[in-house]
């Protein structure tokens, strides 16, 4: 999963830099392994990408060349690896100067059969560098606009038409922009305009800041070609594929609460407290105190306790420096972190005895096994006995029983708790009193809030797939 982001204006404005550097940050928790970006003032590019936050690979000197250059388009992606890794050379954007000119392109999300994809390309004699799906994407478009006279909108539709995909993506030469998704709408993608300059991003958090506005999200199978000069046009690419199959995992989980996605009007954070609401309705608990799994089980335990009139309370404190476990390679180092990550109230543990923690979902089970161990590790040392509390866990999702092949980095099938184990198993394996999960319906009823329920991939919770797929070598 990763975020894109950047502008393209008329007229260089010495607020933009401040702008773009603003849109990074307001990206970050969708990618935290590289940050880069490429810029062009009409008649020069320059680029960097590293490994590192925004605040690192964004640095003093970067943004005094980044202003010294005056550049009319930017593009940037915040990246967190599905496929290749993080060095340099796999961070996005990608680009090429070719004899006809330079194009440069970031994009968020997968291509579920990269691997066939990579294979067709290196056998027409292209090579591969990083072997992600960003460089694949360029290179395909690249292919298909000199089957189409060089027309860049002609290589997108082609990339469409032929390559199954879960992307949204940002393309650039000296002087144009091109936005472009794909035709399912699996990651969402939004633009806007701050002062002069037309601006984009993945989420519409990144408009928060200094009066942007955000005029739309880009449609499934639509790419839209903006210049320095001020042109902007609108190409229905493909046909959208009916109906649609937004990613229900971007407002599960991934997406910030205070971000729209997917064109709706509500918040991402409303979203989840619907869910937590429902969720009490289905799996009731009384006389006990609610705990949010810190963040993004918060919003939902917030409904869980407007819902059910129990007390919320803060049992978990949560070190706003360590980074989302989900993003960190490895089981040992996963674990080292939640315990570094969190810590047990004692007090409220005497207090109360009897909670029920609520998260967004269960991936895993890492989480919430080491947070039960702690909660109990915590009551011994209050001076009560481990089975003096009890520990009640709500979920609010489905049981994920499949991988994901669009882009979010869910762990392969031996690794995924609800593939493998009943609840009561995995209630067991994490030390719980009791485990439930949000229903289909549940999740379903809630979604057609705020969108056409229909409109939602939920393959990861059904293990039917919108698109065919292959494997994935990590
Ligand atoms: Fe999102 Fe799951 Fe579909 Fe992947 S499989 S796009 S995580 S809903």
């Amino acid at each position: 999963m990763c975020g894109i982001l950047g502008y393209c204006a008329r007229e260089w404005d010495p607020g933009l830099v401040k702008f773009f550097g603003l849109q990074g940050f307001n990206l970050q928790h969708r990618g935290q392994e590289n940050f880069g970006c490429t810029y062009s003032n009409g008649r020069k590019f320059s680029h960097f990408k590293d490994r590192g936050l925004v605040s690192q690979v964004f640095t003093k000197e970067r943004r005094e060349d980044f202003t010294a250059a005056r550049p009319l388009i930017a593009i940037a992606q915040t990246r967190y690896a599905t496929a290749g890794g993080t060095d340099a050379i796999s961070a996005q954007p990608h680009w090429m100067t070719l004899l006809d000119g330079f194009y440069s392109n970031a994009t968020n999300g997968d291509l579920p059969l990269l691997q066939k994809e990579i294979a067709e390309l290196e056998k027409s004699g292209t090579v591969m560098l990083s072997g992600n799906d960003g460089e694949v994407i360029l290179k395909k478009i690249l292919h298909g606009a000199r089957e189409h006279g060089g027309d860049l909108v002609g290589g997108i539709r082609r990339l469409m038409e032929t390559t199954p995909g879960a992307y949204s993506g940002c393309l650039m030469t000296l002087t144009e922009l091109y936005l472009y998704r794909d035709p399912h709408g699996f990651r969402p993608l939004y633009f806007g305009r701050w002062r002069d300059a037309v601006v984009f991003s993945s989420e519409s958090c990144a408009f928060h800041e200094r009066d942007a506005t955000i005029e739309r999200e880009v449609l499934p199978g639509e790419v839209i070609r903006f210049d320095v000069f001020g042109k902007r046009e609108h190409f229905q690419a493909v046909p959208t594929h009916a109906p649609r199959q937004q990613c229900i995992f971007e407002p599960i989980y991934f997406a910030r609460p205070d971000s729209r996605v997917f064109g709706d009007e509500k918040e991402v954070g409303h979203f989840r407290y619907l869910l937590g609401r429902r969720l009490a309705n289905e799996h009731a608990l009384e006389d006990a105190a609610i705990v949010p799994v810190p963040d993004s089980g918060r919003y939902a335990a917030v409904g869980y306790a407007s819902q059910s009139g129990l007390p919320l309370r803060e049992l978990l404190v949560r070190n706003p420096y360590i980074p989302r476990t989900f993003q960190i390679a490895g089981q040992a180092n996963r674990e080292d972190l939640v315990r570094l990550k969190f810590t047990v109230m004692h007090q409220l543990l005497r207090q109360y005895r009897r909670f029920l923690l609520v998260d967004d979902s269960l991936v895993r089970s890492t989480t919430l096994r080491i947070l039960i161990s702690m909660i109990r590790d915590a009551a011994e040392e209050t001076g009560l006995s481990r089975d003096d509390v009890e520990v009640h866990v709500r979920v609010a999702s489905p049981p994920i029983i499949g991988c994901c092949y669009y882009g979010i980095d869910t762990p392969e099938m031996d690794e995924l708790a609800a593939a493998n184990q009943s609840i009561q198993e995995i209630a067991k394996g994490i030390d719980a009193d009791s485990l439930e999960y949000l229903s289909l319906d549940g999740l379903d009823a809630v979604a057609g809030e705020f969108a056409n329920s229909h409109d939602f991939c939920h393959a990861c919770f059904t293990g039917r797939y919108p698109t065919p797929f292959l494997p994935r070598s990590r």
